[in-house]
């Protein structure tokens, strides 16, 4: 509870003795001691709250402690809490169907995983045993999740150290239209440039050497990248004349972070596989899994899938997902998302950009926004260079911790505040965070040389 500095010290006692903690030198690290954790809200044990504007990481839709979800996890507990995955169970073929019925035109069955990562990992595998291809195109600018095929196909820093584990990856560039790789000048023209370039980097790999293109529909911690007019229509066009298989990974933006249940649907395109975890149960008990097509299921209706887990479909957290939909519905959610969106964010990120000058570009759709963060509007250099960290980074880390200290919780990443609260919070609490943001730009200014 509040104020027990005994129960604090015991806490970051074991922490630092027995946990070893992702993506960091376990040295260099002092993670925040967590007590409690309301909706939008959690605490330290002194009592300091936090506004949630990362959804812890990017996972927590429904919030903390939603009493649907605490009494789906109850309830399922109470009835079955584990089942192994050989065997037909209630939940599991309730949320698969939910999952199915919400999908595209043609989707057919969901194969379950404990995670995000592992989803890419069997989307891929899919993909390979359907087409007989090895071969997988990815972008940069992308994370796709840290086991081995994942992490190679993830197309930013947090790579480089793991080498290629995977050799049939290989990386090509998306559209981020304030930032073109192809010198556009206008989305159109950079959906016509990325799209040719995607098309070079097929023929020069050899398109029958191909199984699939992995995506993020919209890009998530790499920035926000909304994809222009026509470019994902235009990649499904290219899938479709060689036989290549589309991957949408939708483990951060499925299920209402951009106020549609799944992000390709906001972009007129159909996938092939659909990789999903997050927000499908907001993370209260892990889950993942990929959404099948007809056509790849029919591949192994005689021959066998080579991969299984001993988790697939578990009962707690197939529990937890059906109740998500149960929830999104009663609640409205995704019609909230993309009120509070284009009624509450949008306008309001369009206030800051005109005063102040540390906002290069703001984008973003519902209840999914980034603030790139320039040093300069004119040349658009960003605020701290590319993987700057230390001294390096320290403009952007006074932004963030300016943030922190009047209570909010970012989601920092790279030179760039990106927005992403849990979806069930009301209009008062987004409007209080971006009054915390909007006060913090004000540090950023400061290091403006434009
Ligand atoms: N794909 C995307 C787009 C993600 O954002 C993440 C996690 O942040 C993953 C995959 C990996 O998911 P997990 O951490 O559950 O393995």
């Amino acid at each position: 509870s509040f104020g027990d500095a005994e129960a604090e010290q015991a806490v970051r006692q074991n922490d630092r003795q027995y946990v070893f903690h992702s993506w960091s030198a376990q040295g260099a690290i002092d993670p925040l001691p967590v007590a409690k954790g309301e909706g939008v809200r959690f605490w330290d044990y002194a009592g300091t709250e936090y506004l949630d504007f990362s959804s812890q990481l990017v996972n927590l839709n429904l919030g903390h402690q939603h009493p649907g979800l605490v009494q789906a996890i109850q309830e399922q507990a109470g009835r079955l809490a584990t089942i192994q995955p050989a065997v037909a169970n209630d939940v599991r073929g309730e949320l698969a169907k939910r999952i199915v019925e919400h999908s595209f035109t043609g989707a057919r069955s969901v194969f379950f995983t404990n995670g995000g990562a592992d989803a890419n990992e069997y989307a891929v595998r899919m993909a390979r045993q359907h087409t007989g291809r090895q071969k997988v195109l990815a972008r940069y600018r992308s994370y796709h999740g840290s086991t081995a095929t994942a992490i190679t196909m993830t197309g930013e820093p947090r790579r480089w150290a793991n080498g290629v584990i995977d050799a049939n990856v290989v990386h090509f560039e998306g559209p981020y239209a304030y930032r073109s790789a192809f010198h556009a000048e206008s989305p159109e023209q950079e959906t016509e440039r990325a799209l040719a370039h995607l098309e070079r980097t097929i023929q020069f790999e050899g398109p029958e050497t191909i199984a699939a293109i992995v995506l993020e529909t919209v890009t998530g911690t790499n920035g926000v990248l909304v994809p222009p007019p026509g470019y994902l229509p235009g990649v499904r066009e290219l899938c479709d004349r060689h036989g290549i298989l589309l991957i949408c990974d939708e483990v951060m933006v499925g299920f209402g972070r951009i106020g549609e249940w799944f992000a390709y649907q906001a972009f007129d395109v159909r996938p092939d596989l659909v990789t999903f975890a997050k927000g499908v149960n907001s993370g209260y008990v892990p889950i993942g899994g990929v959404v099948i097509s007809e056509d790849i299921h029919r591949t192994f209706e005689q021959r066998p899938f080579p991969g299984g887990l001993t988790y697939s479909g578990h009962p707690l957290a197939c529990a937890t997902g059906v109740a998500t939909f149960d929830i999104f519905e009663r609640e409205g959610i995704l019609e909230r998302v993309r009120d509070l969106g284009s009624r509450v964010v949008e306008p309001r990120l369009a206030e800051m950009a005109a005063k102040h000058p540390s906002i290069g570009e703001y984008r973003g759709r519902g209840l999914f926004w980034a603030l790139d963060l320039v040093k300069d509007r004119e040349t658009r250099e960003p605020l701290i260079p590319f993987n700057a960290s230390g001294e390096a980074a320290a403009p952007f880390t006074a932004v963030v911790n300016a943030c922190k200290a009047a209570g909010l919780w970012p989601f920092a990443a790279g030179n760039r505040l990106q927005i992403a609260p849990p979806l069930i919070i009301s209009e008062a609490d987004l409007v209080t965070g971006l009054d915390i943001i909007d006060a913090a730009l004000d540090v950023a200014d400061g290091y403006t040389t434009g």
